[in-house]
């Protein structure tokens, strides 16, 4: 069953102090900001999405010893990097897979984003590739995200589009909201696994993915940072996996999907990728990832276009604008970690050299966790889960419909007393890049 928000316990939120052993998600109680960009030390690291409940600890952004995060150390080790050197490397690679029979001889994964478009018109026409770029659908497009799709495929892409049965994700989507806060979590296993079966029943032995993890501070895989970590989109026991904070089985019997309704969302067995000897490699290994640069690679060559409008939470106009649901999907992430999107578009772009870090304070300041208003009405109607075309999962709800009070009192459970304060009836966050640098 699940039940409306309960009520918190507002004497963890007090001014003056908070208990240590009220600190949630297993994050470091003392909240830190990088030195050189803005990042927070509260950041969970990308991590495997298969077994996340309410229980689950966060990996959190490593820091070291002098205040540096992670990726600003990944973004010093690529200044050193031989490009050229790469390059050879990735040309290797290419000779390696190439086919010339009329196959495709690799897979490209995206939503016709300005990485996807870069990464697949590079292989293609710098490199000879033959790509087949997979999209998983969007939960809702933007007009701007779908034109930029059709933009890409129309200028010279093949594409195999997969979209899951809509009703299923839509219920999906509002119990990952209801039970982890993750709006976003059920595009997130499509977006993984999506490609990695795909080229495994085509038997398209190369994948690959763009920007690296580690650009974001994850760490890099262990046998090689151009390898992505099979953990993403590989799982062998899918008794133990959870979706949306729930375990498979309940899903159908409680939610009353059916278990091939839920095929678009299971990962990949690892026997198949090591027997078909799929490769997955991170594109940005091979070439320096410069995201402005990207873009305007995009416009270029793919008829690109920025959106008309930024994006909630943020400044930025030109990364991951395609998904409605992505405003929903940054504003919890900033209610659980208490950094959102202005956080990490600006932390980026210290990083790339585009702006400073006090220019980067600024918007942080002005623009993270600000109210998703844009699809607001849409998303909560989208996400309500009516009697009329749930009759069975709607039975599982104390509230079906879902509306701005009930999204504030469940955000509510999901923030930590380490990074909230409740005082006046405002909610404040302990710690913020501009008051305590
Ligand atoms: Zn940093």
């Amino acid at each position: 069953m699940i039940n409306y928000p309960k009520t918190i316990d507002f004497s963890k939120f007090k001014e003056e102090h908070f208990n240590k052993n009220d600190c949630k998600y297993g994050l470091p109680y003392e909240v830190k900001f990088c030195k050189k960009c803005v990042e927070s030390n509260q950041r969970p690291s990308t991590t495997t999405e298969y077994s996340h409940t309410i229980k689950s600890n966060k990996d959190p952004i490593v820091f070291d010893l002098d205040g540096i995060c992670a990726a600003c150390n990944y973004t010093e080790k690529k200044s050193k990097t031989d490009w050229k050197e790469r390059d050879k490397m990735l040309r290797e690679l290419c000779d390696k897979f190439r086919r010339t029979d009329g196959h495709y001889d690799c897979v490209v994964p995206g939503s016709g984003g300005k990485d996807s478009v870069y990464v697949s018109h590079l292989l293609k026409n710098e490199y000879n590739m033959h790509p087949i770029t997979i999209t998983w659908a969007p939960t809702i497009y933007t007009d701007w995200g779908r034109r930029n799709f059709d933009s890409w495929i129309h200028g010279g892409q093949d594409n195999i589009l997969i979209t899951p049965n809509g009703k299923t994700h839509r219920l999906l989507t509002r119990l990952a909201l209801d039970n982890i806060f993750h709006p976003f979590q059920p595009f997130i296993f499509g977006q993984k696994s999506t490609a990695p079966k795909i080229a495994a029943a085509m038997n398209i032995p190369l994948i690959f993915y763009g920007e690296d993890e580690a650009e974001y501070g994850s760490p890099s895989n262990e046998k090689s940072d151009a390898i992505v970590n099979k953990n993403f989109f590989c799982i062998d026991d899918t008794s133990k996996m959870t979706l949306s904070g729930i375990k498979i089985k309940s899903l159908i019997k409680d939610f009353n999907i059916d278990m091939s309704e839920l095929q678009p969302y299971m990962p990949l067995n690892s026997e198949i990728l090591e027997k078909k000897k799929i490769e997955v490699h991170y594109f940005g290994y091979y070439k320096k990832w410069h995201p402005q640069g990207v873009y305007y690679y995009a416009v270029e060559n793919s008829n690109f276009k920025a959106a008309p409008e930024r994006s909630a939470g943020t400044y930025s106009k030109y990364s991951s604008l395609d998904d409605k649901i992505d405003d929903f999907h940054y504003h919890t992430t900033g209610i659980k970690f208490g950094r959102a999107r202005a956080t990490e578009d600006a932390a980026h772009e210290i990083r790339s050299g585009e702006i400073t870090r006090e220019e980067a304070i600024g918007l942080v300041k002005r623009y993270d966790l600000e109210w998703p208003k844009r699809f607001e009405e849409e998303i909560f109607k989208y996400l309500s889960i009516n009697s009329d075309e749930f009759p069975e999962a709607s039975k599982m709800f104390e509230k079906e419909n879902l509306d701005k009070d009930y999204y504030d009192l469940l955000a509510n459970t999901f923030r930590s007393p380490h990074l909230w304060k409740y005082v006046n009836n405002n909610w404040k966050l302990r710690k913020t890049v501009w008051t305590n640098d």
